[in-house]
């Protein structure tokens, strides 16, 4: 019976070429790659939504003195 070779592949980050398909790390040849290519998806995301600011928690801020939650409803 003959092995089946692992073809080899290119890797996203540094191009380097190897059996990285039959590694934990696919299609990446490391971890150290694989954690760079997240890096990048994840800077994008960033950009993309809104950061948080003051203004988004002003209007909890500004709950009227006479609004009392413990008063019981009037029927
Ligand atoms: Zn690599």
């Amino acid at each position: 019976m003959a092995a089946v070779p692992t073809p080899h592949t290119r890797c996203p980050t540094c191009s380097e070429r190897g059996p990285w398909l039959g590694s934990p790390t696919a299609p990446f040849c490391s971890d150290r790659c694989k954690l760079i290519d997240f890096g990048r998806w994840a800077n994008q995301s960033y950009t993309i939504s809104e950061p948080l600011r003051p203004e988004h928690f002003r209007e909890y801020e500004e709950i009227p003195d006479d609004l009392d939650p413990d008063e019981p409803e009037s029927i």
